[in-house]
C-alpha cells in the first residue's frame, strides 16, 4: 500500500506550543519497516487546486503572510514562511493519496484531516481543508461525483460541513464530542453528538447506527474520505470520550468493512491526536494503517487493480 507523508515540511511552532508537532515524524518512524508499505513524500498541491475550495483572498494571505492577528489566533499557529509550504504539502498528500485510492482502492495520508478550515478562514490548527480540496478535485476531474466524508475525529467537522452545505453530492458524517471544540458547530449531513466519557459500547453502537443511516440516506457513494482521528482515545488530553485501544481498532474495522461491502474506494487521513502518552497514540495510529492495509489487500486479492509493486 502506498502511504503519503510530508515529513520534509515539518510543522514549525514556537517553543512550548501545545500542539504535538513531533507526532508526524514519530508515526513515520514507527512505520519504517512495516511490510507492504511504500512510504512516499507528497508533492505540493497547486494553488488552483486549493482555490477550488478556498477564497483567493484567504489563500493569498496564507501564502504571503498577510493573515491578521485574529486569523492567526483562530488557526492556532503564528504565521511563518513554512506555514504555506507545509499546508500545500498537507493538501498535496491527500490529493496524491486520493489518486492512489482511485487505482488501488485505498490511499493514505499520514497527516491531513484539517476539517476546521472553511472557504475563507482556517481554525483549530487547520489552514486548508485537504479533504474538501480532494473531494472537489474528484468532482472537477470527473473521477467521482458522489462523495462521502466519514469524520470520526473527536471534534466536529465544521469546516467541511460549511464547504459542502449546499452540495447534495457530498454527504458529510461527523461523530464527535458534544461538549468539545468547535463550540459553534456547523450542520453536517449527519451529526452524532456524543457525551463526555461516552465509552466503547455506546460509541460503537452510535457508529453502527450512523453508518446504517448513511446507507439509507446517501445512494451510491463513489468515493469516501475517512478521518481516522486518534483523539477519541482514552489517552487523548483533549478528546473526553475515553475509548479503549480495542474500541478504536473496532471503529476502524467497521468503517473499512462498510466501505468494502460497497466497494467504495477510500482516502484515509490521520486527523487529530493530542496524546498524553505519544507511544500509546502511535499504537492506535499504526493499527489504523495496518487495518487500512488489510482493506488494500482485499482490493488487491479481488484483482481490482492490475499493477502491484
Ligand atoms: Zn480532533
Amino acid at each position: 500500500m502506498q502511504v503519503h507523508h510530508f515529513d520534509a515540511q515539518p510543522l514549525v511552532v514556537p517553543p512550548g506550543h501545545r500542539f504535538p508537532h513531533h507526532k508526524y515524524r514519530a508515526l513515520l518512524e514507527r512505520l519504517q519497516g512495516e511490510p507492504d508499505l511504500r512510504l512516499k513524500q507528497a508533492p505540493a498541491a497547486g494553488w488552483s487546486d486549493i482555490e477550488r475550495v478556498h477564497e483567493p483572498g484567504y489563500v493569498a494571505r496564507v501564502r504571503d503572510g498577510g493573515l491578521s492577528a485574529a486569523e492567526q489566533r483562530e488557526i492556532g499557529f503564528p504565521w511563518n514562511p513554512d506555514m504555506p509550504v507545509r499546508a500545500q504539502h498537507s493538501v498535496g498528500a491527500t490529493l496524491a493519496a486520493t489518486q492512489v485510492a482511485l487505482e488501488e482502492g485505498v490511499g493514505l495520508n499520514l497527516g491531513g484531516g484539517t476539517h476546521h478550515a472553511r472557504a475563507d478562514a482556517g481554525g483549530g490548527f487547520c489552514v486548508f481543508n485537504d479533504v474538501a480540496v480532494a473531494a472537489r478535485w474528484l468532482q472537477a476531474s470527473a473521477r467521482a461525483e458522489r462523495v462521502l466524508v466519514i469524520d470520526l475525529d473527536v471534534h466536529q467537522g465544521n469546516g467541511t460541513a460549511a464547504v459542502f452545505a449546499n452540495d447534495p453530492r457530498v454527504f458529510t458524517l461527523s461523530l464527535h464530542g458534544e461538549k468539545n471544540f468547535p463550540f459553534r458547530k456547523v450542520a453536517s449531513s449527519l451529526d452524532v453528538d456524543l457525551p463526555d466519557d461516552c465509552g466503547d459500547a455506546a460509541y460503537l453502537a452510535a457508529l453502527d447506527a450512523a453508518l446504517a443511516a448513511v446507507a439509507a440516506r446517501f445512494d451510491g457513494p463513489q468515493f469516501a474520505f475517512y478521518l481516522a482521528g486518534a483523539d477519541p482515545h482514552e489517552g487523548d488530553r483533549l478528546g473526553r470520550l475515553r475509548l479503549s485501544s480495542g474500541a478504536m481498532a473496532v471503529r476502524d474495522a467497521r468503517v473499512f468493512d462498510w466501505l468494502w461491502a460497497r466497494r467504495v474506494p477510500v482516502t484515509v487521513v490521520m486527523a487529530g491526536g493530542y496524546p498524553t502518552d505519544l507511544e500509546r497514540m502511535l499504537d492506535v495510529q499504526v493499527n489504523t494503517v495496518r487495518l487500512a492495509r488489510g482493506l488494500w489487500s482485499r482490493w488487491n486479492n479481488a484483482g481490482h487493480f492490475p499493477e502491484t509493486p
